[in-house]
């Protein structure tokens, strides 16, 4: 039987942990948090509990395949709800449409009935070419190990792929080229902002990303979607991984070709010829890997030509229970005026946005606030990473971060939402507080963004070219957001192979 460690506790780290005890390995995972989840956690704040990191489940099939995969069907421990409508968008003209969850039909007769039948003839549009996207992106792009453009090349659909997928042309242009309507193109533009990325910068293929939320549909796990995190844990420990948590890696050690162990941050040796990275691959390459390796030039130099995807700034708050409260639908969206200022001010100045997209997630769940209470609204508009040093925006600023939280507030109330009369409760949250809950550098949400047409390559690699290590999760390939790293964490099993 074969030892295999695990650098974090995350969705992904858990996930391949599981899936490797499965196929025969003794694996060990050390998580530097005294909780497991990483990013994916449901937290009680007084009487209301709020997801403060994922609050939709999209692709739910790749965590059905996970818990079949490794002992009892996902319906055996989670319970799923379909979220209908599946987004409430609303402009700041006044104009709005409801996404029906799951139904094509339903939603191209929301956008006829309120934006006219050419926006409605546009949004079907820019979904058949979405589709056609994610067939041919799915299994060489997303589902497999992605070495390099050469072993694509070698399939025989590649140019016929290369042009349904456009990865020349950004989602902002195409989405510029099939629809006038500037609401659609917000919608359209907001998939980049599912990896961190700014829309005129990511590629067109990102739109598949709205095919297959409409596809696979929009859900919520009752109780949170910590749930998700707390069952994968569970699952893994049915199957004999032991966790240490509150244990923090200093250091991986390697012979020059091959990795020999983990050093934590008491100085403890622990040895093992297969490591499991579920850390930040900027973190396993700059910090945790102390030599200077030739085999580790590419993924250094490909580390560096990367952008971060962007951080998140979050208001929860507990509104009180009243008989004339307001009901908001469970993913409401308030766009800006001017989307792509939000994206020049995050990425270009690295500051926060004057006017961000707003998204408001207020889950009906009884099983997410104490009996009595009112509802739990979670806010989140996309943020600058956190950097003292001048990189990013100080978000250790707490006066700052108080009044910018004023700000979305304002913002929120012009909106016709009212928060300040009927709010009881309100906890902020920056991108220096995920930095230090998640060691996420700067608080990225989703690992690297993919901003750039070369991003899906640049992206840390599954497998290292320093044998026995294996990266997992939001930084690695395919990517952040829970059905990716789902995938991640299969790929990694299958290339880790049984013990
Ligand atoms: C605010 C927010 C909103 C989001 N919304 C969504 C959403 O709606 N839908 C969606 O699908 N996704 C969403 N995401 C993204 C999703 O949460 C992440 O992509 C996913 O949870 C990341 O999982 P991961 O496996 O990469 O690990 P992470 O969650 O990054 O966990 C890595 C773990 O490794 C540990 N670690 C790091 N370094 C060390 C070390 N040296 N020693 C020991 N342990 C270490 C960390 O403490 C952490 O627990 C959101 C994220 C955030 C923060």
């Amino acid at each position: 039987m074969s030892r295999v460690v695990v650098i974090g506790a995350g969705v992904g780290g858990m996930s391949a942990a599981a899936r490797l005890a499965k196929i025969g390995h003794s694996v060990t995972v050390f998580e530097s948090s005294d909780q497991v989840g990483g990013k994916c956690r449901t937290e009680w704040i007084g009487d209301y509990a709020f997801d403060t990191g994922p609050t939709l489940l999209t692709l739910p099939a790749v965590y059905r395949d996970f818990f079949l995969k490794t002992g009892d069907a996902l319906d055996t421990v989670l319970d799923l709800e379909r979220v209908d409508p599946s987004f409430d968008y609303r402009f700041v003209d006044g104009s709005r449409v409801q996404f029906a969850n799951l139904s094509r039909y339903e939603t191209l007769n929301q956008i006829g009935r309120f934006f006219g039948s050419q926006s409605r003839d546009d949004w079907n549009q820019l979904m058949l070419r979405a589709e056609k996207m994610w067939d041919a992106s799915r299994e060489p792009f997303i589902e497999s190990e992605l070495r390099s453009l050469s072993s694509l090349m070698k399939n025989h659909n590649f140019f016929h792929d290369l042009r349904t997928i456009a990865p020349w042309k950004s989602l902002h242009s195409l989405t510029r080229q099939i629809t006038k309507d500037y609401r659609l193109q917000y919608i359209a533009d907001r998939y980049a902002t599912y990896s961190g990325s700014d829309p005129r910068k990511a590629p067109a293929a990102l739109l598949s990303i709205a095919y297959v939320e409409e596809a696979f549909g929009a859900w919520h796990v009752k109780g949170g979607l910590g749930e998700l995190a707390k069952a994968i844990h569970n699952r893994a420990i049915e199957l004999g991984v032991k966790f240490h948590l509150g244990v923090k890696v200093r250091e991986i050690s390697e012979n020059g070709r091959q990795v020999t162990g983990l050093v934590l941050e008491d100085g403890t040796v622990i040895p093992s010829e297969i490591i499991i990275a579920n850390a930040d691959a900027s973190q396993v390459y700059t910090t945790l890997i102390k030599s200077d390796l030739h085999i580790l030039r590419k993924p250094r130099k490909s580390l560096n030509r990367t952008t971060p995807s962007f951080g998140g700034f979050s208001l929860f708050l507990g509104v009180k229970k009243r008989a004339d409260a307001q009901k908001i639908n469970h993913h409401t969206i308030l766009f800006p005026e001017d989307y792509d200022a939000e994206f020049d001010a995050i990425f270009t100045r690295r500051e926060p946005a004057e006017s961000p997209t707003i998204y408001i997630c207020a889950p009906q769940d009884a099983r997410m606030v104490k009996e009595g209470g009112g509802q739990n609204w979670s806010v989140l508009v996309n943020a600058p990473l956190h950097s003292s040093s001048g990189a990013g925006w100080d978000w250790g600023d707490k006066e700052f971060a108080k009044s910018y939280s004023e700000k979305i507030i304002d913002q929120i109330e012009s909106r016709g939402i009212s928060i300040r009369s009927q709010g009881e409760l309100l906890e902020i949250r920056t991108p220096a507080d995920l930095q230090r809950t998640t060691l996420s550098p700067g608080g990225s949400i989703y690992g690297t963004s993919s901003n750039g047409a070369r991003a899906a390559f640049l992206r840390t690699q599954n497998r290292s070219p320093l044998s026995g290590l294996f990266c997992v999760g939001g930084s690695a390939h395919p990517g952040g957001g829970l059905p990716l790293v789902g995938i991640s964490a299969e790929i990694v099993a299958n290339a880790v192979g049984p013990a």
